[in-house]
């Protein structure tokens, strides 16, 4: 018998009928004798429809306010879901995030866990109920204010949980059948795979692959949380995220599990390009572009300065497209201080990031992403690595071509075409 914190996300939960699907799904796993302990996401786009809704009556809403309205979405999925579960003969209990002990700082919108006290869910456990929490929400001591805990904070919610009800597994349950070698839509040779490490999973996250939360596979590396990522539409197995010195549990069970050195290929249309051109050649003058940029509230990824042969040279770095329009504002402004003589945008960019901890012992690894890009003809704007990942900013419309090319490259195909069931891994 096991503790087993399951997370449903909103896709998981959008109508009756899916409610019910998921009741039995929990109510199965009651009855295979382990406790069960859930966290449960809005149904559907509730969370979008809300926020339209604040929109409509204020221009800002008051972040108290909204987080208010927000946190209201996952208490009418966790009732409902408790109800079914009652009428299929079991005993369940739903908790609002104060309810269930979810402390947090006091940033509304974006608060984040500083302590868990489950003492109602261990009581509730104790009498043999299912445990149904509404998840993506908290409450803060010294405001005594509900906050929550950004978009698709829910991931956090079920792994906080596991982590201080010391469960045996989170599973994570959304429409996608686990992590994939890249993203299905854009590779459909793209591959299940067995399983990721933290890091890996921390990296493809970071750079456009979207099933996980970074900040539910952070808090699952710093507590040791073992997180199965899975189907609410299927029972097989899905890709278990592996902390230090974690082991995959079916290899517990003597299934022998290769381990590839790259883990997979992640592409992001999501950022833009700015070139500051003709910076004096002097020093401090990153420092002054960079603080400027920091100041705007854009988050810079990747850098690359040219060599100057005239006393100038060119800075290029990327930020999300979201952010680059206050970026340029920024340092449009500060012109004449930095002395630099103009600004270049370019949203046309893509980038590729090939990802795998085996790129610490293994050497060849960047020699095969640059001759599958080569062989494929396509240029590279920039190049930027980490100790297990390499990334390259191509031209937008060569994206998709590339990412195919370099996975074949790396012999990440799979056999058969992904079953991809249009899912967002929510
Ligand atoms: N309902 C929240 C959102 O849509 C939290 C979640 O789904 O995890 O962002
Ligand atoms: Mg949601």
């Amino acid at each position: 018998m096991a503790l087993i914190v399951q997370k449903y996300g909103g896709s998981s939960v959008a109508d009756a009928e899916s409610i019910k699907r998921v009741a039995k799904r929990i109510v199965d796993t009651r009855r295979a004798g382990h406790d069960v302990v859930v966290a449960v996401s809005a149904m559907g786009d509730t969370t979008d429809e809300l926020l339209d809704l604040a929109n409509e009556v204020a221009p800002i809403p008051a972040p108290r306010e909204l987080d208010m309205l927000l946190s209201s979405g996952e208490r009418i999925s966790m009732a409902l879901l408790a109800m079914a579960i009652h009428s299929m003969g079991f005993e369940a209990r739903s908790f609002t995030g104060s309810q269930a002990g979810m402390i947090t700082d006091s940033q509304h919108g974006a608060a984040r866990i500083v302590d868990v006290t489950p003492v109602r869910l261990r009581e509730a456990l104790d009498e043999g109920a299912i445990v149904i929490v509404a998840g993506f929400q908290g409450f803060n001591r010294d405001t005594r204010d509900i906050t929550t805990l950004g978009r698709g904070g829910s991931d956090t919610t079920a792994v906080a949980l596991a982590a201080a009800l010391d469960a045996d597994v989170c599973e994570i349950y959304s429409d996608v059948d686990g992590i994939f070698t890249a993203d299905p839509r854009v590779i459909p040779k793209a591959q299940k795979l067995d399983h990721v490490s933290s890091e890996e999973m921390l990296e493809l996250a970071a750079n456009g692959a979207k099933v996980l939360y970074i900040r539910a596979v952070e808090y699952a590396r710093r507590h040791g949380v073992l997180i199965h990522a899975r189907s609410t539409f299927s029972s097989s197995e899905g890709t278990y995220v592996l902390g230090e010195g974690m082991k995959n549990p079916r290899e517990a069970e003597g299934v022998v599990m290769e381990e590839p050195i790259v883990a997979g290929v992640a592409t992001d249309f999501s950022q833009a390009k700015i070139t500051v051109a003709g910076v004096p050649d002097v020093p401090g003058k990153a420092a002054e572009i960079f603080k400027i940029v920091a100041k705007s509230g854009a988050n810079v990824d990747m850098i690359v300065q040219n060599v100057s042969a005239t006393g100038r040279t060119d800075i290029s770095f990327t930020v999300p497209k979201a952010d680059a329009a206050a970026a340029l504002k920024a340092l449009a402004g500060e012109q004449t201080e930095v002395g630099f003589q103009n600004l270049i945008h370019d949203d046309q960019i893509g980038k590729l990031s090939v990802v795998g901890a085996g790129m610490r012992t293994h050497s060849g690894v960047s020699a095969t992403l640059f001759e599958a890009l080569s062989a494929g003809g396509i240029n590279i704007e920039m190049i930027s690595t980490s100790e297990i990942r390499i990334s390259v900013v191509l031209r937008d419309t060569d994206l998709t071509e590339a990412a195919r090319t370099v996975h074949t490259a790396y012999g990440l195909d799979g056999d058969a075409e992904a079953t991809v069931h249009a899912g967002t891994g929510r």
